[in-house]
Formats: C-alpha cells, sequence, structure tokens
C-alpha cells in the first residue's frame, strides 16, 4: 500500500461565496489531500497530483485542531451552516480507518453544533452512524434554509454496475456494496440521497443503466437525487479528459469517434444532449417519484425539480 505524505495547513474549514443550491454548502472540510478513489472524471485532476491520484494523498495532520479553532470561532459568532465533508476527497477513504480525521472532524462539528452534508463513494461512513445520529438531531441550522435535519448524506454514484465501476472510479468501494450503505443509511432514517454523477456518456446514461438504477433507488427509498452528466478537462497526460479518452478507446472503441467529436473542443457534452438530460432526468424523477434535490426531499413537496441556475 502507498503511503500518505504527512502535512501541515493552516485552515481546513473554507467558507463558500455563495452556497450551491444543490449541495447546500455553506462551509467545505478536506482531511485530506489528493483522494485515493482515484476516479478518471475527477474534477480535481491535473498536474498537480500525477496520473494516478493514490500518490499524491496527503493527511492534514493538523487539521482537527485548526478546525476546533476555526469553528469555535464561527459558532462564537453564530455564523452556522453546512459542512460539505468532503468537497476535493473522500472523507471515507480507506487511510480513514488509520487516522480518523474524519472521526476525530464530526466530534469536534457536534460540539460546535454545525450541520453537515456528508458526500462520499464508501461504505466507511456506517462506522460514524452514532455520531451522526447526535449531529443529526443537535445541530443549529441556518436560518436561511428551511430544513430540519442536521445531517445531509449524499451518495455519489457515476454507475450502479460494478464492472464499469472498477474501470472509471476503480479505488472506490464497488457500486453494488455502496448501495448496501445506502439502504443502511436510510435504515437509520438519515436524510439520504444520490448524487447521481457524473453519468458516463453512452455507458451509464443509456435508457437500460438509468431505468435499473431509478428502479434500485426507488426500491431503496432514496430522498432525493442530484444527476448531472459529465465535464472533462485538460489534455496533460494527468487531466481527465486525456485519462476517459484512454479507457473509452481501450474499453469501449466502438465510442471513440463520439467521444473525439464530442470532447475535441468543449468540456461538456452539446448543448443539445444536456437539454435531452435534463429532460431524461426530469421525465425518471416524476416515474420514479423521486424529488430532484435535498430540499424539496426535506419539505416533502409535489415539485419534481430544483435544478441549480
Ligand atoms: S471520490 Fe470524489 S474526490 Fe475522490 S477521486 Fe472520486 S470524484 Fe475525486
Amino acid at each position: 500500500m502507498l503511503m500518505p505524505k504527512e502535512i501541515e495547513v493552516k485552515s481546513v474549514l473554507n467558507k463558500t461565496k455563495r452556497r450551491d443550491p444543490w449541495f447546500l454548502d455553506d462551509y467545505t472540510f478536506n482531511p485530506y489531500s489528493s483522494c485515493s478513489f482515484n476516479c478518471l472524471y475527477c474534477y480535481i485532476r491535473g498536474s498537480k497530483y500525477g496520473e494516478n491520484l493514490a500518490e499524491s494523498l496527503s493527511v492534514k495532520t493538523n487539521a482537527i485542531e485548526i478546525l476546533e479553532k476555526q469553528l469555535s470561532s464561527r459558532a462564537k459568532k453564530e455564523q452556522y451552516g453546512y459542512i460539505v465533508i468532503s468537497s476535493a476527497t473522500d472523507p471515507y477513504l480507506k487511510i480513514e480507518k488509520e487516522y480518523q480525521l474524519t472521526r476525530a472532524a464530526l466530534e469536534i462539528i457536534e460540539k460546535y453544533r454545525f450541520p453537515v452534508h456528508v458526500i462520499t463513494k464508501s461504505d466507511l461512513v456506517e462506522r460514524d452512524f452514532d455520531l451522526l445520529k447526535k449531529i443529526d438531531s443537535n445541530a443549529i441550522i441556518p436560518k436561511s434554509l428551511n430544513l430540519k435535519r442536521g445531517v445531509i448524506m449524499s451518495f455519489s454514484f457515476s454507475t450502479i454496475e460494478d464492472q464499469i465501476g472498477a474501470l472509471f472510479e476503480s479505488g472506490a468501494t464497488k457500486p453494488s456494496l455502496r448501495i448496501n450503505t445506502v439502504r443502511r443509511a436510510l435504515s437509520e432514517d438519515f436524510l439520504t440521497g444520490i448524487s447521481f454523477m457524473p453519468l458516463i456518456p453512452y455507458i451509464s446514461d443509456t435508457t437500460s443503466h438509468l431505468t435499473s438504477a431509478f428502479a434500485i433507488f426507488q426500491n431503496l427509498g432514496v430522498d432525493y437525487i442530484l444527476p448531472a452528466t459529465i465535464t472533462l478537462f485538460g489534455n496533460g497526460k494527468s487531466d481527465s479528459k486525456t485519462l476517459i479518452m484512454k479507457m473509452v478507446q481501450k474499453h469501449f472503441p466502438e465510442l471513440i469517434d463520439k467521444y473525439n467529436k464530442f470532447f475535441e473542443n468543449s468540456n461538456q457534452m452539446p448543448e443539445y444532449y444536456r437539454k435531452a438530460f435534463k429532460a431524461k432526468m426530469q421525465e425518471l424523477c416524476a416515474q420514479y417519484d423521486i424529488p430532484q434535490g435535498i430540499l424539496l426531499a426535506e419539505k416533502g413537496q409535489a415539485i419534481r425539480e430544483y435544478l441549480p441556475e
């Protein structure tokens, strides 16, 4: 196993400029730098971290001490808001078993009564359900949000198929195991949803894949779904666009011409695709009765869409 680097940082609690209407992030907290889940499409990719993200993984050894200082100061000023854990790594990487920085951070968060939005691809989050329960009932929710829950739990999926996951997100917990963890989070009565992104064009956005996934999510009884298509960056050897192209060329050669056409001069899929994608997601959310947005899940409203501006 690769040994992570140990680093010290000056700040670990990042105040966002503006709360994202989908992720509801007032703050972000990343206990690790880089990410051993190594998803090819990850937005943190680029020359800074190299081709294998696991090789550039670092542990912020003073994260908890700094977090306590920053949170106590925010709490004194009553600047309560959702802390997204995490935005640029996964909070439940395999090394979390040893370092336990996420767990220690949750203890501080509980002490200062901040709410959290946990975003993960890992089953290790189950270890912390006890602490998350306390945060869920005791956190102070920002008045500007009409929410009652101190914990929001989003599980990220780019596919529900283990074979596809092994290609595109090789270090993450298998989708089939992740589904079991979603089930357990729901049975513990957490506000639990799916960050269904990025859907990989012609691979995990096919009608058969989508209908299987939505049927599973409906059957689980997820509270919301946040679907999005893919954005790819860069032409360097560690960039997401390069790595996805290589993977498609190797395992889906029949799709490479399409991918070249779509991404040659763009980071995004063409507008007609994005429009069709949005319409398809609205249709599936209505058909499977899954709210498209966290705020709608909490309110239990009949509206089935809450898209970012
Ligand atoms: S789990 Fe998230 S942060 Fe980690 S590599 Fe995958 S997309 Fe990036």
